[in-house]
């Protein structure tokens, strides 16, 4: 399936200059929906897989139905202020400005293995956080999975030892 039929770009968004690879317009379709989340589940079959970990908000568009094929459990990643329990905290950089991420402290267990999940790979800097919470947590990255790269960004330096999955490159 051409998966990119179904992403829309939008020109200047959020800001003048970048093109918004918009995935709403993919979701909204069932068969492309479920087409894209089967052949990212099936990335993910074989790598003995404990939980799966997504940040907010698109990463759990893409995470929880992952999860929830393989019957594995989602730990969500969120921004500032929004988990109730104890949390770990990083810092990190975005394509457009700078943020910190939560994860509940004791959603990963030392030694489990983790499937990363996002919509986009841009520049690394959001993943690379999520990365470094797991690691920090004692979970072992097995394999990260997008819907989207964006190439010309280089996100996928940052990612060198880890096994990355991508169903569209732009
Ligand atoms: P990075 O941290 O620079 O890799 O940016 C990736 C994060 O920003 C992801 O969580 C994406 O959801 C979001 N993002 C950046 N650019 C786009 C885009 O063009 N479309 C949708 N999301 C984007």
């Amino acid at each position: 399936m051409d998966f990119k039929q179904y992403v829309t770009v939008v020109e200047d968004f959020p800001k003048e200059g970048i093109r918004f690879k918009d995935i709403t317009t993919l979701m909204e379709d069932g068969e492309a929906y479920k087409k894209a989340i089967d052949q990212m589940a099936d990335f993910a079959k074989n790598k003995e897989i404990d939980v799966v970990v997504g940040p907010e908000a698109r990463g759990f568009v893409v995470g929880c139905p992952i999860a929830y094929s393989l019957g594995l459990g989602f730990v969500p990643v969120r921004k500032a202020g929004k988990l109730p329990r104890p949390v770990l905290e990083v810092d990190y950089g975005l394509e457009y400005g700078k943020d910190s991420l939560n994860i509940h402290k004791d959603s990963i267990k030392p030694g489990q293995r983790v499937l990363i999940t996002d919509d986009l790979l841009a520049t690394g800097g959001t993943i690379e956080a999520t990365i470094r919470m797991v690691e920090e947590l004692g979970g072992v990255v097995v394999g990260i999975a997008f819907m989207i790269e964006l190439s010309y960004l280089d996100g996928r330096d940052r990612l060198d030892d880890y096994e990355v999955f991508t169903l569209m490159t732009y």
